[in-house]
């Protein structure tokens, strides 16, 4: 157990103050009695936006944007609620009730944020996809869901034409940013045109807490991606979560770098920003580093929420780019997605001065379940402490809680607000997720320390046993970027006659290191220092990079298929 690197702050915060005393007098229902409850009908849509439409807030920037071409925008939560309020309408017209399926194939635009606010309005169900889809992975997910309307482009579309046909339930498709000149299809009809002579009051469909909001299909990380499907009553666990974990507050501009074809960028790109009355900033452009320091610059970001593949990246190019930007105006910075190595963690201590507070939750989980807070002490690699009214436990095959610093399954006990409420058409993968003795099983393993500090140990199916030793992924892969050459790695077990599995490491490295036999051997022999001496990797491959999904974790199962030359399944979510 690595817990003897402890990062202690000051909070910065007027949040979550004692999390010894949250945890112990937690109750949902008192956060639930904060959410407004007319006739105790509910509508998400009127928390996050129309309930600051009509406050002091109604002139407040809701959204700054920045497109991919530098063109800003921003909307404040009175000009949202009009222009939600114009698209629900819309949709209307177009015959979209309670809880028919609306799903969103668009770039990060405003109206893809204002198009979710919409759906949710109308009580009908949204299913935000991540614009890089190939045509593939956007069929399987209308499909599966049986959506009515597609809200996308026009260039989006031409790159899923060939499937359309396979969609006898698909009725309309609205188009966001038509030129003049492009000529309509029947079926289809112009976001603009509509939305031109559509009135801006709405009025909204008010919902049982229970009544489905959106599906979000999974990473697909270790396998096909499940169609995780949530309501309203999400809300409670999106706006508590995002106050004592994120630590927002009415002054500070937020930025999660997350797509809503994720769930991060779903819960806490969207709802849970909004729920609080935070302003958010979001950039519909790529990853580029310089370009990343100039958006916290140039909008005084204070609090940040990304991934550790962004952070690694950051990382790669390297502190003298940081030092050219004023960053600030940051207090706050969190990830998500996949372990942050401890030693992302103390580059980020060393170049912008704050602890990366990581947090561990699942697109099923839908809100964030284990986390370090502002009020506690980092323990760098660790996930940290679970959030007050979450009650988590180490378990074996059967169910049997495991002590302290043993590793075994992360399992929650149900019950939370925004757990998963069915996997849309899969009756069965839902029950699964619930077949150890009552427990929710996470699928990934972890180990509890003493403290009550949570730490990751890899996927269940990631898990190496070599010569009757487990190990996870993650540790090596850690380790691993502890050497000067290493900026990213990717560990997977490969089957071996007399150890069971051998480790095997693939490595990125550094601009200016070369792959050689001797860096190679250097390896091996730095990691037999740094973990026990079965822990290190047999066999290292040099490589350029890792096949990652487009929310940018490492896929190892593709990893080890390609290795072993076996079928690689589902891969509707690689990145290019
Ligand atoms: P699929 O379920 O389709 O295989 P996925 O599990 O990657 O994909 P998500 O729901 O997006 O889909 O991701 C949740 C998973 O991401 C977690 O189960 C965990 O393995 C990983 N993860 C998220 N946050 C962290 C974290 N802070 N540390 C370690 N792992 C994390
Ligand atoms: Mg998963």
């Amino acid at each position: 157990m690595k817990n003897a690197e402890i990062i202690s702050k000051k909070p910065v915060t007027d949040g979550l103050l004692d999390y010894e005393r949250a945890y112990k007098e937690f109750s949902w229902e008192a956060i639930k009695k904060d959410i407004c409850i007319r006739n105790n009908k509910v509508n998400i849509a009127y928390e996050a936006i129309d309930q600051h439409a009509q406050s002091w807030r109604k002139n407040k920037v809701a959204l700054y944007w920045e497109g991919a071409d530098g063109t800003c925008q921003k909307y404040t939560f009175l000009e949202m609620k009009k222009l939600s309020d114009k698209c629900a309408n819309m949709l209307r017209t177009l015959g979209v009730r309670k809880g028919d399926r609306v799903f969103i194939f668009l770039p990060r635009l405003p109206e893809l944020y204002i198009s979710m606010i919409a759906i949710a309005k109308l009580g009908a169900i949204a299913g935000p996809m991540f614009s890089a889809f190939g045509p593939d992975a956007v069929r399987d997910r209308l499909h599966n869901s049986e959506a009515l309307v597609l809200i996308t482009t026009p260039e989006l579309k031409e790159r899923i034409e060939t499937v359309l046909w396979e969609l006898p339930k698909l009725e309309h498709i609205v188009l966001v940013n038509v030129k003049e000149d492009y000529e309509l299809e029947e079926s289809d009809v112009c976001y603009k045109t509509l939305m031109k002579d559509t009135p801006d009051k709405f009025e909204m469909e008010w919902m049982e807490w229970e009544d489905p909001l959106y599906i979000l299909y999974t990473s697909g990380t270790t396998g096909k991606p499940k169609g995780v499907t949530h309501v309203h009553n999400d809300m409670i666990s999106h706006s508590i979560t995002t106050k004592w974990v994120l630590d927002l507050r009415d002054d500070d501009v937020y930025w999660c770098t997350a797509d809503p074809g994720w769930v991060t960028g779903t819960v806490y790109g969207l709802w849970g920003p909004w729920l609080n009355g935070i302003s958010s900033y979001i950039y519909d452009g790529r990853f580029d580093a310089a370009k990343w320091y100039e958006i916290i610059q140039t909008f005084k970001v204070t609090v940040w929420y990304t991934a550790p593949t962004a952070l690694r990246m950051l990382m790669k190019d390297g502190d003298d780019l940081v030092k050219k930007y004023d960053l600030s105006s940051l207090r706050y910075i969190c990830s998500v997605g996949e372990p942050l190595n401890p030693e992302v963690i103390r580059w980020g201590l060393k170049v912008y001065g704050l602890p990366i507070h990581d947090n561990w939750w699942q697109t099923e989980t839908g809100s964030i379940m284990i986390a370090n807070y502002p009020c506690l002490p980092v323990k760098p690699g660790s996930m940290g402490k679970p959030f007050p009214g979450i009650k988590t436990a180490i378990i074996d095959g059967k169910g049997n809680e495991l002590p302290a610093g043993q590793h075994g399954l992360l399992a929650l006990k149900p019950g939370w607000p925004s757990m998963l409420r069915k996997v849309w058409g899969d009756e069965k993968r839902f029950k699964e997720y619930f077949s150890i003795n009552g427990w929710y099983a996470t699928g990934d393993t972890a180990y509890k320390d003493e403290d009550g500090y949570f730490w990751f140990v890899g996927r269940a199916d990631d898990v190496i046993n070599t010569s009757g030793h487990r190990v996870g992924p993650f540790e090596v892969e850690s380790a691993l970027l502890e050497h000067r050459a290493v900026a990213e790695s990717g560990v997977i077990g490969k089957p071996d006659a007399e150890r069971g599995e051998i480790i095997k490491a693939f490595v990125v490295l550094h601009e200016g290191f070369a792959p050689s036999k001797e860096l190679e051997e250097e390896l091996k022999k730095f990691i037999r220092h740094r973990l026990a001496a079965h822990a290190y990797p047999r066999e290292i491959e040099f490589c350029t990079n890792l096949p990652k999904t487009r929310s940018g974790k490492i896929m190892r199962r593709l990893l080890k298929a390609r290795d072993l030359g076996l079928p690689t399944g589902d891969i509707s979510t690689l990145e290019d």
